[in-house]
């Protein structure tokens, strides 16, 4: 029965959905003809690999109260082109459990990892109960994948008492090692948020080559810029075979987003700072696209459609906490004075500057009014909060990439927050390779004027290797910027513990990301009281 479905699968089922919800919305016969007649070509059912083709991990994402993605992506020799594997569909079987050994099995089907693909495996796993953990493997051709768990989210409605999630992006792999994701791991959270910078898309640099950053590490293969599909999954394989970041996706759902260098540094709606012609870049675009599809958990919804993807979106646990997960590069109006960071940028003050686009604006300030959640999240890329009052650039200055390149959208945003009455609500972020807490005022230039939000900005997994605690440029820019309460230039992640009465914010930093064992600890923590948009110490 099995097999003979896995054989009618609709032309449009490179996604598996749900067998059992298949089957109910179409009736099991239709299901087995109608559908099977759109759609048959072989499938390698009993493959043999000769090595464990699942060398890329397992992931899960996107958590809902019934149900969440699991994913992982065939490859027996990952760093070949293809992974090596042969250029027709496979049948690959998962399976759901209640328990790590995956012996109270309640779930289990087959998918079809299909070359057009790279044999990628995403499963919309439903009927689950809510608010509690699961445990999931992958098996094709007697060959098992590692144990992922995951965990589904509270109902909407429903009572939370506390949830606790990470926020963490920017892994340059030759910048330094990964250990942050090994305590990220071993901190089984609720969710994990990646606000992107999964992969970086340059050129690979050896240990003293001639670079900004330390490099303590270089790419196997030594790979070029990535421009095509096969580029991009090269480089994808590459991060993916690292343990610590496998462990991490193991260990707790995923809510993926991307930032640029999943593409290419600071690009912005159809625009580059290397002023690439449109049409080239769009296509590079879609292969990049398709490559961040491919290698992570990531819902049918989000399947690209050539150089478009859907990446905002909302996820919401229980009554506690509401995830708005923003796209902030697609539907930009272009790069700002060029993405440099510069004081005196006159597009930055022009009036139809937009950092989310027209549709995503009106999603987003429609659901503050009933936002269904005691917090609002938004869970984005770049710092909104105000960096821009030092007048001397090569101190340090506001980044034209950044929320200060489109104050016209930061002030639509703010209005918004304004008029809806909109209390409790948290940004996080990162993209700038340290760690940053501020308040978010009405007016940046008046102290007394009305705090909206807070602003916590995540430091880098890697990027920009082992840094400093603080040094003078920054203490120079907290002085200028009172909004700013917090600075930090090391690695790591940012733990948040959410519960209705408060917001903890724990900035975890590594002492160095230089050797394998950096020791992990916690940097500052902040607290914000429920209707109290204000950054206290914890
Ligand atoms: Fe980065
Ligand atoms: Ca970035």
């Amino acid at each position: 029965m099995p097999s003979r479905f896995s054989r009618s699968v609709n032309v449009d089922d490179f996604v598996t959905v749900n067998r059992r919800r298949l089957l109910g919305a179409l009736g099991a016969g239709a299901a087995l003809t109608t559908v099977g007649s759109l759609f048959s070509r072989s499938v390698w059912s009993q493959p043999a690999f000769g090595t464990n083709p699942f060398t890329l991990g397992v992931a899960s994402g996107d958590p809902a109260s019934d149900g969440f993605v699991i994913w992982t992506k065939l490859a027996p020799k990952p760093l070949e082109r293809g992974g090596g594997m042969p250029g027709k569909p496979v049948e690959v079987e998962w399976l759901i459990a209640n328990d790590e050994a995956m012996q109270q099995v309640v779930q289990k089907g087959k998918s079809i990892a299909h070359p057009e693909l790279g044999h990628c495996v995403h499963v919309e796993v439903g009927g689950l109960e809510p608010a509690r953990d699961y445990f999931y493997r992958f098996a094709v051709g007697g060959e098992l994948s590692r144990v992922g768990r995951s965990r589904t989210f509270p109902r909407a409605g429903a009572a939370v008492a506390q949830l606790r999630f990470a926020v963490a992006g920017c892994q340059r792999y030759e910048a330094g090692y990964f250990t942050a994701f090994r305590n990220i791991a071993e901190e089984r959270f609720d969710f994990v948020f990646h606000y992107g910078d999964y992969i970086y898309e340059y050129a690979a640099l050896r240990p003293g080559s001639k670079s900004a950053w330390p490099i303590v590490r270089t790419l196997p293969d030594e790979p070029g810029e990535t421009f095509t599909l096969d580029d991009y999954r090269h480089r994808y394989a590459i991060y993916q075979l690292n343990e610590e970041l496998q462990a991490a996706h193991a260990s707790a759902p995923f809510i993926m987003s991307f930032d640029d260098h999943e593409v290419v540094n600071d690009w912005a709606g159809e625009t580059t700072v290397k002023q690439m012609p449109r049409e080239p870049f769009l296509l590079r675009r879609a292969a990049a696209f398709q490559a961040w599809y491919e290698h992570l958990p990531m819902r049918r919804a989000q399947l690209p459609k050539g150089p478009d993807i859907l990446a905002y979106r909302r996820l919401v646990a229980g009554d506690l906490l509401a995830v708005n997960v923003l796209d902030t590069r697609q539907y930009r109006t272009g790069t700002t004075c060029g993405a440099r960071v510069m004081a005196g940028c006159a597009e930055a003050l022009e009036p139809n500057r937009t950092m989310l686009g027209d549709a995503q604006e009106r999603w987003l300030y429609g659901s503050f009014k009933s936002p269904g959640a005691r917090w609002t999240l938004l869970a984005q890329q770049i710092p909104i909060m105000r960096q821009d009052r030092n007048p001397d650039p090569n101190i340090f200055g506001p980044s034209m990439d950044k929320w200060d390149g489109a104050v016209a959208a930061r002030d639509r945003l703010f209005n918004a927050v304004e008029q809806s009455k909109l209390r409790n609500l948290v940004v996080v972020d990162g993209d700038v390779h340290l760690n940053c807490a501020g308040e978010l005022k009405k007016n940046f230039d008046d102290e007394q004027s009305a705090t909206l939000g807070v602003d916590f900005t995540a430091t880098s997994i890697s990027s920009l290797g082992d840094g400093i605690d603080i040094d003078n440029r920054l203490k120079t820019l907290m002085q200028q910027d009172p909004h700013i309460k917090f600075y930090n230039r090391q690695r790591g992640y940012v733990r948040h513990v959410v519960t209705p009465e408060r917001w903890q914010a724990d900035y975890q930093v590594l002492d160095k990301v230089s050797t394998r064992d950096g020791r992990m600890s916690t940097r500052k923590r902040f607290v914000v009281e429920n209707a109290n948009s204000k950054l206290l110490d914890g």
